[in-house]
């Protein structure tokens, strides 16, 4: 890790922290970008190497970041008798992150204490070495500022509840939000015995310590929560840091690879609004019954579509969260019989993974089927496209719930009381009903309007641009570290 001294005694010098996932790299990677693009910062990306997906390592290593942004490789740790396979995403990040942080403090060090650290929410640990190098802690946190609200009122329903809180007979009364109904919890939380629920809280009871927390959003988007956190008395007594909004920060260039480059030229060939996504984020998988029903359905409803397909599993929704990219299964192996050639020219299925920014901001693209992670449903509203949502894990679901009920620019399928899956028939419904019907069209012009509100909260005079500007002005004003 030899830098130059320059680098090293550079006052307007700061450190990004991000745990592994695309979730959490991409929004994280961004912000930095910013930081130095945008308010004159030279940001150290700290780099969790460890277990790290091949399509984390072409983002962080692409040739296209800016000169001011660095890219750091943590070490890697050795966890290979601590990581288990049955263990579940947010414990075994937990695991990786814990290991992977014990050279944190000697790393800061040795790039001369920044003015800093900003770390995301599965980093904590980054709170106590920010204490014992006397180095401000800011949290990025990834999800909606809906889910900082509830994420915040988090410790004080573990403390209150007893039982779990799936069995709650009414939805959860967030202080000053929308309530959250119990089947929209995020898994994590649904079985509070389980080291999974141990490693999460472990993390998000320490958000109140950071020193500012910035969300991926913006005031017109969530004005409800954003409120709510600023003014409502719960949030005042638990003594909440401020939050500074400073989104819709999504991926801008990509790796784009000779796969994505034959799916923009066919898409050069579609009419516009045409052309369904679909991916189920970096981690999302199908059952193989599920799949199934999904290729017969979309091939039912003939609609134009590009599909990122992965080898379905039995096992975990998230199944592929910590190997995206490297899946090397051949599609036809596991779509039913002859999809592939019955939707030749009608649709592209695409192995694993896809540039998912560049599809989506095509004009040919009218529709985006997506889980809901945070990024792709702000990275579907930034280029104005309606969604359907089909949530798998994590916040997902109470996503979904947001984009369909309150932004009004999604719509989710129906299972059907005691189905395991949702079936061809829905699945045929919802996508005519998004790309040819008139609920499709009110849809498709709200997000274009939020296209629109997005693209001025991050202009020079907007609301996100002024928020990080508040911030990035208190850290020059700090004295230089000693
Ligand atoms: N992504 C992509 N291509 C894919 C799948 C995902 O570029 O084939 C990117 C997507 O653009 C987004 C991120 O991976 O920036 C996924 O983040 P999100 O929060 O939506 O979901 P998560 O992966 O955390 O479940």
């Amino acid at each position: 890790m030899a830098l130059a001294e320059s680098y090293i005694l550079n006052e307007q010098h700061v450190a990004v922290l991000a745990s592994p996932g695309m979730g959490h790299i991409v929004p994280l990677l961004e912000f930095a970008k910013r930081l130095v693009v945008h308010h004159g910062f030279r940001v150290s990306f700290l780099n969790i190497t460890t277990e790290a997906s091949p399509a984390q390592t072409d983002l962080l290593h692409s040739p296209s970041l800016p000169s001011g942004l660095h890219v750091i490789d943590l070490p890697p740790a050795d966890v290979s008798s601590l990581v288990k396979d049955e263990m579940l995403v947010v414990h075994r990040l937990g695991v990786i992150v814990e290991e992977s942080l014990r050279c944190l403090k000697s790393v800061l060090i040795q790039l001369g204490k920044p003015k800093a650290l900003i770390i995301d929410l599965f980093c904590t640990q980054g709170f106590d070495v920010g204490k014992q190098l006397s180095i401000p802690v800011y949290t990025f946190f990834t999800p909606s500022a809906a889910f900082c609200a509830f994420t915040l009122y988090l410790p004080t329903m573990d403390h209150e509840v007893e039982g779990e809180f799936i069995d709650l007979p009414e939805p959860v009364q967030v202080p000053g939000c929308t309530p959250v109904r119990t089947e929209d919890l995020l898994d994590q939380i649904r079985n509070r015995e389980n080291d999974e629920y141990r490693y999460y809280f472990g993390h998000v009871r320490r958000l109140c310590e950071a020193s500012g927390i910035f969300l991926n959003t913006w005031e017109e988007l969530e004005p409800v929560p954003l409120k709510a956190i600023r003014e409502n008395p719960f949030y005042q007594k638990i003594l909440t840091p401020p939050v500074y909004p400073v989104g819709p920060l999504i991926k801008e260039h990509e790796p784009v690879t000779e796969a994505d480059a034959e799916c923009l030229a066919w898409l050069d060939q579609q009419p516009p609004d045409s052309v369904l996504f679909i991916v189920l984020g970096s981690g999302g998988t199908l059952t193989a019954a599920q799949l199934t029903e999904f290729a017969w359905g979309l091939e039912l409803s003939q609609q134009r579509f590009i599909w990122v397909v992965r080898k379905p599993t039995d096992a975990s929704a998230s199944a592929t969260f910590f190997n995206v990219g490297g899946d090397a299964n051949d599609p036809k192996s596991y779509l039913p019989e002859g999809f592939v050639e019955r939707t030749r020219g009608v649709g592209l299925v695409v192995r694993s993974w896809a540039s998912q920014v560049a599809i989506l901001r095509h004009r040919s693209t009218g529709g985006f089927l997506s889980h809901c992670g945070w990024n792709s449903s702000l990275e579907s509203m930034t280029y104005g496209i309606p969604m359907i949502a089909w949530p798998l894990y994590a916040e997902q679901r109470a996503n979904a719930t947001i984009l369909a009920e309150e932004v009004g620019v999604a719509v989710k399928p129906v299972k059907g009381d005691g189905k395991t899956v949702i079936g061809r028939e829905e699945i045929e419904r919802v996508v005519r009903l998004l790309m040819e019907g008139e609920v499709g069209k009110v849809m498709r012009s709200k997000a274009k309007k939020l296209q629109e509100s997005a693209a001025n909260a991050l202009n020079s005079d907007g609301c996100s641009y002024e928020s990080l500007a508040r911030v990035t002005k208190q850290w020059k004003d700090l004295a230089a570290p000693i």
